[in-house]
């Protein structure tokens, strides 16, 4: 049995593990990983390879249990597979799936561009960048969970045809935006095409079976650049906005303001994710000034707060018909990263 070794912080090499080798639950395949991890699975023809990341995010499992169930059911890929399994720490800290990261760590999907820091995340999202350069995959899927409970969709920043295909290997809802932050997906501009797969919630049942559903796709198919292996049309959502904490504020969530000074959301809000939210739809409380609290910046650096929301009487709502997604209800998401993403629809 041929398994990871010594607990570093690079990625452990794992070539063509076997069914027996990785467990009876994808919770114990996690288990046997001893840190970042390589996998490699040999197809029919070596001389061409994909690339598979998961796990970026510790708390986002449908990834693995899609790359589990291809090892268990030995799906022979058509070509090469390297999978790349970075967060393992924070995934196997009990009891499992809980920590996007660890505490005191950097989000590693916000580390893959220069200038590179000198944290661990930032050492493992360079290295993982060298070994895409050195295997140079003729494309890269990134398998995530949305935080709260939504529909699934792709991400990408690069528009064209092999970038619908991938997506279409998997969902038929696409996110196309110019927002850079670092995430992996963004190396599609100088690298190759890559796109996220956000699979839905980590608790929706249906996440882990799409995930599986669009691997074994991903694995076998020869071409995954043509979109004739879909017949699913995609709905596009173009440059969506983050709404963001500022920096002094902080959030809850409930059905009453919660917060001295700061932002209480709707537990329900996360129902509008993929669906429209109008004026009359009140999405929570704010207690002091809008400004002073929240932030929607388009990608030139203006502020778009009042174009989009407004309180009345210490209630928020928006100011037009507009699509929201990954909604998120937990409050560390929130804090660290976005309270959702807004488009304004193409017919209002
Ligand atoms: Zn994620």
């Amino acid at each position: 049995m041929e398994q990871p070794e010594s607990k570093t912080h690079t990625f452990h090499y794992w070539n063509n593990p076997a069914p027996g080798d990785i467990g009876d639950t994808a919770f114990e395949f996690l288990k046997l990983l001893t840190g970042p991890t390589h996998i490699h699975l040999t197809g029919n023809n070596s001389s061409r390879c994909r690339a598979v990341t998961t796990l970026l995010h510790g708390n986002e499992p449908s990834g693995l249990y899609a790359v589990f169930n291809a090892i268990k059911q030995q799906v022979k890929p058509v070509i090469d597979i390297h999978i790349f399994i970075p967060s393992v720490d924070a995934a196997k800290q009990e009891p499992g799936f809980i920590y996007r990261m660890l505490p005191h760590q950097k989000d590693i999907n916000r580390c893959f561009k220069p200038p590179f820091g000198d944290t661990e995340q930032d050492h493992l999202a360079k290295e993982l960048l060298t070994k895409l350069e050195e295997i140079n995959p003729e494309c890269v899927i990134d398998i995530h969970n949305t935080s709260g409970s939504s529909p699934s969709f792709g991400v990408t920043t690069f528009m064209d045809e092999r970038h619908d295909a991938l997506v279409s290997l998997f969902t038929h809802r696409m996110i196309v935006t110019d927002l850079l932050m670092g995430s992996l997906m963004e190396i599609s501009e100088h690298m190759m095409p890559t796109v996220t797969i956000e699979c839905g919630g980590a608790q929706d049942s249906e996440s882990n079976q799409m995930a599986t559903d669009g691997l074994f796709k991903y694995l076998t198919l020869d071409d995954v650049f043509s979109a004739e292996h879909s017949d699913l049309s995609l709905e596009q959502f173009h440059n969506p906005l983050r709404l963001e904490l500022l920096e002094g504020s902080d959030i809850a969530y409930g059905t009453y303001s919660l917060m001295e000074d700061g932002v209480t959301l709707l537990p329900e809000i996360e129902h509008f994710n993929f669906g429209y939210v109008n004026p009359e739809n009140k999405l929570g409380f704010v207690s002091g000034d809008l400004a002073a609290n929240l932030t929607v910046m388009d990608t030139s650096g203006n502020e778009r707060l009042f174009d989009y929301f407004e309180l009345k009487d210490g209630e928020l709502f928006t100011t037009k018909r507009l699509k929201l997604f990954m909604v998120t209800t937990n409050p560390e998401i929130a804090r660290k990263d976005c309270l959702l993403y807004l488009a304004e629809p193409d017919n209002p």
